[in-house]
């Protein structure tokens, strides 16, 4: 399986890092070794002093798929879990001065927790009104809605199936809203989508 990430998908984030809204999609990806491992804890990599935080809505693929027209789209995933992309913030700031690809500072191991559990898509009313957010140490560090992704699942599928066919078990993370930030050792973590629990991990 492969994991596909958006960047750049909430403006507020865009404006918190200093970047341009991007005409199209940000995207790069994550190898499988990237997951972290059922009932581990997160552990921090030795080359960066600055992991940061991204929550992210993740969508399960869920049938084969190259060049998906948008309008059928929506048939290819068919859950909804929370995920977090960590990023190494001080590397990639460097190799993004060079204008260097950015793998080393988000494909590292360990730098993709998905939780267990997905949510079938048709739990939700509206997938355009979904809260999610992000507690460390019981306190609230980021919330997003769905509402405010600059491009929707539908356009991303779309989108991200015309370089790289999509199967089943791929997962999607749909990009980050604002108030990203350092993780330290010793955080406890605690990931929500609506009010219900989705993961929740300590830093070691
Ligand atoms: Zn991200």
């Amino acid at each position: 399986m492969k994991i596909i990430c958006i960047g750049r998908n909430y403006r507020k984030h865009i404006e918190e890092l200093g970047n341009d809204i991007p005409d199209e999609p940000v995207v790069f990806l994550k190898p499988d070794t990237a997951l972290v491992p059922k009932n581990n804890p997160l552990v921090l990599p030795g080359f960066s002093k600055e992991i940061h935080y991204e929550t992210e809505i993740v969508l399960r693929i869920n049938r084969l798929g190259k060049a998906i027209p948008e309008q059928f789209a929506s048939r290819y995933y068919d859950a909804i879990g929370l995920g977090l992309d960590l990023t190494a913030r001080d590397l990639q700031k460097r190799l993004k001065s060079k204008g260097l690809p950015w793998e080393k500072a988000k494909a590292f191991d360990f730098s993709a927790l998905v939780s267990k559990e997905f949510i079938p898509v048709s739990y939700f009313k509206d997938l355009y009104d979904i809260r999610f957010r992000l507690d460390i140490n019981g306190k609230t560090v980021q919330k997003g809605n769905t509402g405010n992704m600059i491009h929707n699942f539908d356009a991303l599928v779309a989108y991200v199936s015309r370089f790289f066919t999509l199967r089943t078990g791929d997962l999607i993370f749909t990009g980050t809203p604002e108030g990203v930030g350092p993780l330290h050792r010793n955080d406890m973590l605690e990931g929500y989508i609506e009010d219900k629990l989705m993961f929740k991990i300590n830093v070691k």
